[in-house]
Parts: C-alpha cells; sequence; structure tokens
C-alpha cells in the first residue's frame, strides 16, 4: 500500500495545491501520448506550460462521449499495454462502448476512492457487504467489491439476479450492508414481502449504497423506510473509473466529489459557460490520479450542481447535489422539457403510490401522448371504482400542475409492471420507432 497520506481531511489551499500539482502531471502525460490531446491543444494553441493555475483550465478542450467512442479502443491510452491489468466498459444500448483501461495503480485508486467513501458512512470490519450489482465489464461490481475488501468487510459477490438466492444469504450471514440500484431495492422488498420475511425484523440491514440510475430523494426515503436503514447515494461512472467518484456523508446532504482525484466544474451544456456554484449544468471532470487514461473535462451529461457552503462533517471536498437525471434523458413533449427525474419525484410524493412505474411517450395522429402508468398499493384496489377513478384524477391534476402537459394516468397494481435488477428501463419513447 502506499505511503501517502489519504487526502480526505486536507484543507482547501493545500487541497487546490494538490489538484494542480496533479494536473501539470497529466497534462504533460496527454500532451506527449495522446494524439487527439496534442491535436486539440496545438489547435487551441496551448502547451501544458501554459498552464499555471486552475483556473486556466478553462482553456483546455473538453473531451466527449463521442471523442471517448472514436478513440477505442486504445486511443486515449498513456501506458505501455504490458502495464494495463484490467478492461471495463460503459453501460449503453447503443454503438460502440467506451472502453476503460485500468494499470494496477488505477485499480488501487479506484478501490482507495470507495474504501473511504464506505468508511465515512460508517462502515468497517464487522460488517458484512452484499454487492447486489452486476460484475462484469461494469465497474459497479469489482471495483466496489475490492473497495470493501480493502476496507476489512466480509463480502458476498453476489451480483445481480437469482433474488431468492440472495435474500436467503442476506438472511443467513445477516448482511448488514448492500450496494444495489434503486429500482432493484424496491424489487428487493417485494421478493422478500412475497416470501413471507419482514425487510425491516427479519434482517440485520444498516446501511445501503444506491447508484447507477438517477432516482428522487422520494425514492430513497422509500427504501429507508421499507428496509429500516440508512441509504446513502453513491455516484461515479466507468469512464472516470467507476464509482468512488461523489458519495454520501453521514449528513445526507449532497455527494462530497473526491476533489483530491477529480477537478469538477459545471457547465451550461448549450453554451459550454461554467456555472456558478449552486447553478445546475451538466458535471464535467478531469481526473487528476490516473496512469492508464487520464481524461481531461470529460463532459460526463450528468446533470447537477455544487454546494457552495462548507459541509457540516469538516471536509473540504465540495459537494454535488442528487443527479437530476442525463442531459440526454431529458424528452421534450409538445415543446415542454420534461425530466423523468421530475415525473418520478412528483408520483413517489404521493402516498398511494406503489414502487413501479414505468412513462411511455407515443404519438397518436399528430398529436404527441404521455402515458405514466403507475403501480397503486394493493388496498386501493379493494374500494370502489369510483375512488379509483379519484385518485387516478388526482395524480393526472397533479403531474399537471407540475409538468405543464396533461398525461394519460393508468393505475395498475403491485407487481404488474416488468423488474429489472440492473439499471431500471422507466422511460420508453415509441414515437421514435
Ligand atoms: P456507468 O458508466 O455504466 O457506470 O454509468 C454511469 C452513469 O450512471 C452516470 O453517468 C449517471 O448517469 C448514472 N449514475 C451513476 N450513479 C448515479 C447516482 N447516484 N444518481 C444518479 N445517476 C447515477
Ligand atoms: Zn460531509
Amino acid at each position: 500500500m502506499s505511503r501517502e497520506i489519504d487526502p480526505e481531511y486536507l484543507d482547501r489551499e493545500n487541497l487546490e495545491k494538490l489538484q494542480l500539482k496533479r494536473l501539470k502531471k497529466v497534462l504533460d502525460r496527454v500532451y506527449h501520448k495522446v494524439p487527439f490531446y496534442r491535436e486539440a491543444f496545438d489547435a487551441r494553441k496551448v502547451k501544458p506550460d501554459n498552464i499555471k493555475n486552475l483556473k486556466d483550465l478553462e482553456r483546455l478542450p473538453f473531451t466527449t462521449r463521442e471523442d471517448l467512442r472514436a478513440g477505442y479502443p486504445y486511443g486515449f491510452l498513456t501506458s505501455s499495454l504490458s502495464r494495463l491489468v484490467r478492461l471495463h466498459t460503459s453501460t449503453g444500448t447503443t454503438g460502440k462502448p467506451k472502453a476503460v483501461l485500468f494499470t494496477q495503480k488505477d485499480i488501487d485508486q479506484a478501490a482507495r476512492l470507495i474504501t473511504r467513501s464506505m468508511s465515512m458512512t460508517g462502515a468497517g470490519p464487522e460488517d458484512v457487504f452484499q454487492n447486489m450489482m452486476s460484475y462484469g465489464l461494469f465497474t459497479g461490481g469489482l471495483i466496489f467489491h475490492y473497495g470493501a475488501e480493502r476496507a476489512g468487510l466480509l463480502v458476498i459477490p453476489s451480483g445481480t439476479g437469482n433474488t431468492e438466492r440472495q435474500i436467503e444469504l442476506m438472511h443467513d450471514f445477516k448482511t448488514t450492508i448492500v450496494h444495489i440500484t434503486p429500482s432493484y431495492a424496491l424489487y428487493l422488498a417485494e421478493v422478500m414481502e412475497r416470501m413471507g420475511m419482514d425487510p425491516r425484523g427479519d434482517f440485520n440491514l444498516r446501511i445501503v449504497y444506491l447508484g447507477a440510475e438517477p432516482y428522487s430523494e422520494a425514492t430513497k426515503s422509500k427504501i429507508e423506510e421499507i428496509f429500516s436503514l440508512d441509504a446513502y447515494d453513491s455516484y461515479g461512472l466507468s469512464e472516470m473509473n467507476g464509482p468512488g467518484v461523489a458519495f454520501e456523508c453521514k449528513e445526507k446532504c449532497g455527494m462530497h466529489l473526491w476533489e483530491d482525484n477529480f477537478i469538477m466544474e459545471v457547465i451550461d451544456q448549450e453554451t459550454l459557460e461554467i456555472r456558478r456554484d449552486s447553478e445546475e449544468g451538466e458535471l464535467v471532470l478531469t481526473t487528476l490520479n490516473r496512469e492508464a487514461m487520464p481524461i481531461l473535462r470529460y463532459r460526463t451529461g450528468d446533470l447537477t450542481h455544487i454546494y457552495p457552503d462548507p459541509c457540516r462533517c469538516g471536509r473540504v471536498h465540495r459537494r454535488i447535489s442528487r443527479i437530476k437525471g442525463r442531459v440526454d434523458d431529458m424528452f421534450i413533449l409538445r415543446g415542454v422539457n420534461i425530466f423523468p427525474s421530475e415525473v418520478e419525484r412528483i408520483l413517489m410524493g404521493l402516498p398511494e403510490v406503489g414502487r413501479n412505474y414505468q412513462i411511455v411517450l407515443e404519438r397518436h395522429g399528430g398529436l404527441e401522448e404521455m402515458r405514466v402508468i403507475l403501480e397503486i398499493k394493493k388496498r386501493f384496489f379493494r374500494g370502489s371504482l369510483k375512488d379509483l377513478k379519484r385518485l387516478q384524477n388526482k395524480i393526472k391534476a397533479r403531474l399537471k400542475g407540475e409538468l405543464m402537459v396533461t398525461p394519460q394516468v393508468e393505475l395498475v397494481e403491485p407487481a404488474t409492471l416488468p423488474r429489472t435488477t440492473g439499471k431500471a428501463k422507466r422511460l420508453i419513447d415509441k414515437r421514435k420507432i
């Protein structure tokens, strides 16, 4: 293990000094080893030496997903092939994946950030950790796994699927912490109940790490309530080594983005101008501590804002707000911009609503329609049809009031909609088909 002191508790001045020192090294490396960056620097008439302080970052080029794809498979590599030990790829359904290559040092560093994040939430060697994320090319499985082992926890690498078996393991080995997608967590509770078990009373769960897909604060509270535990938001993306980029502390007021490893910026996704703290925009990240594939000003596509005020926990690494969605998740219906996460926030805030929903966009003739199919708690189906109709109208009015478009609302019984053990597919856009 490295003898370097973990900079989790550095003060602002020293943190920024460290950032600049690391940034300069990165610039030198990419300029000399990655043709994409050399060309982009030359086009802007910038040399690594021109970057004298962190503010100069603005002079550097952005890197987009398309750039990474164009560089597939080895275009962004700055180490020799013989130093590489791992390949991960991003999830996604279209086009070539984005390849992410790791040296041993990169794996160790990514794992170290997970260890730091887990310890921050109070996890330790006494805990039994069940990692219910997909193992394999997706980083959420293996990277989290390594970090948890480093922290000395007993790790159950159960992955996704085979839910009843997972529940059995969780029960028998007295699992205390799980890492899971929010949609799978809700499904997990359903299966526990179907098996005649109580998610609160029959298990030893005390912490859940939720991540990998956008979800609302209301869903988080629902999961905390169902299982009676503390939920922490966990953010990462494969392009930045996977999970452990930003993580909630015990104060639960946004996620500390580990600034000794990344420089963060929030930009206006249209004009590309830098946004001020508290202003929402697209998160842009520069890696500071990566050997195989350093990346400059990566446009994550994720929408968030920076909290300007210091956290009560004392860490100076600034916090980002819950990811509102992806820039490209947003859909436009009859001219109105809508984020699926907005719809979710409204729905999950209603006490009658169950655990699952789907948004279907359709075109009837020339008219665009949004249909929201929503699972409602079982007891509402025992009442009269009139009551159900009233509830349907209430939900419709609420959605209309907040979104400015009138949706069709369909109420269905619990466990009607398809379940997923990975990232949920909540939006079905049939307009393009
Ligand atoms: P992947 O590269 O497959 O790990 O996917 C990364 C993407 O998942 C991110 O760019 C986000 O869009 C999404 N994501 C990851 N963690 C979270 C989180 N805690 N909240 C919302 N979205 C997340
Ligand atoms: Zn904090």
